[in-house]
């Protein structure tokens, strides 16, 4: 197709100001203009946060997210509109905030946060703080985020461990284990990761029995999707102490309701939704965006094609 006008939707306001991504694709040998809803029809592409029905019209949509569960796929192939995602950008962003998740549980540092907001001098108990060191964390999906957040916490010694369709080996990783041992993978870590996309197979992945098997003094982290925990059997883990505790920075519903329980448990971290946020971020983005755009006008085929 014939690229004359490229749209940045103005939902991506959610994660950096439209008008600096536009700027930065402004060389680019089409035009470049933030859109909303009601100019839709009016480019052959768009780079966007959310879905719109709108968008079906069009030729090429890009998605900043690298999760894409939100977009209709087959309503993308019945009217033969190509989707592509941001996944490949992720891993130190993501990675840095999962070693920060687990820095402040082994230091204790999220205790000092909630003490200080009360102008309270306590210390840890004796036996409470320890050293990621020597520590294992088994991370489960072993693509972009995983291989971000396995390099980074190997960096601070820990062994990690992945598990993946296959169990074939990944670098970074000190050991791999296939999909059907995942209940094994994740009984022998300190902490568990979870980076897979939602798709059909991993919607409650992290059920009662994968809570089940984690050890009870374990920390459970989710950068992926919420559907892919059973939330309710997440809480009634910790409400349980079958868990230590748990960082999350997605849920079943976002944002997350102001009556879950989660928001109050003290070995519960919650972000929203942010943990690949960056200031660089429409940069890296725009990177993938330029680079389809020079594919298209040589004839390649696009990078991160989705559908
Ligand atoms: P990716 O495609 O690079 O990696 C996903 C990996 O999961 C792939 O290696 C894939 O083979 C594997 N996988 C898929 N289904 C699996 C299954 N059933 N069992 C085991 N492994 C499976 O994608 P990514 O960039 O690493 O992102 C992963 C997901 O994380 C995204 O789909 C998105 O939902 C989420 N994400 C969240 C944030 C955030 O801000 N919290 C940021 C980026 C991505």
């Amino acid at each position: 197709f014939e690229l004359e006008r490229l749209g940045i939707h103005d939902s991506v306001a959610m994660v950096f100001p439209p008008a600096e991504l536009a700027e930065y694709l402004a060389d680019l040998p089409v035009e470049v203009a933030v859109i909303g809803d009601d100019e839709i029809s009016a480019c052959d592409a768009v780079v966007t946060m959310e879905h719109r029905d709108a968008f079906l019209e069009v030729e090429w949509v890009h998605s900043i997210q690298a999760g894409v569960d939100r977009f209709p796929f087959d309503e993308f192939e019945a009217n033969d509109v190509i989707l592509t995602n941001s996944t490949g950008i992720h891993d130190r962003t993501v990675g840095e905030t999962v070693a920060g998740y687990l820095l402040m549980f082994a230091r204790r540092l999220h205790d000092h946060v909630a003490n200080q907001q009360d102008r309270r001098w306590e210390r840890p108990e004796w036996d409470a703080a320890f050293t990621l060191a020597g520590s294992t964390a088994c991370v489960v999906g072993t693509g972009t985020l995983g291989t971000g957040a396995a390099e980074t916490l190997g960096g601070l010694g820990l062994r990690v461990t992945g598990v993946r369709r296959s169990g074939d080996h990944v670098p970074g990783f000190d050991e791999v284990y296939s999909n059907d041992r995942l209940l094994e993978a994740i009984s022998g870590a300190d902490f568990v990761i979870v980076t897979v996309p939602l798709t059909d197979e991993t919607r409650h992945l992290f059920d009662a029995d994968a809570f089940d098997a984690m050890r009870d003094d374990a920390y459970f982290v989710n950068v992926s999707r919420g559907p892919v925990v059973d939330e309710p059997a997440l809480i009634d883990a910790l409400e349980a102490d079958a868990l230590a505790g748990a960082a999350l920075d997605v849920f079943e519903e976002e944002p997350l309701p102001e009556e879950s329980p989660l928001w109050g448990m003290d070995e519960v971290i919650v972000s929203p939704h942010c943990a690949a946020y960056t200031r660089d971020y429409f940069r890296d983005t725009g990177d993938i965006v330029r680079e389809n755009v020079d594919r298209l006008a040589d004839g390649a085929a696009f990078r991160n094609r989705v559908v």
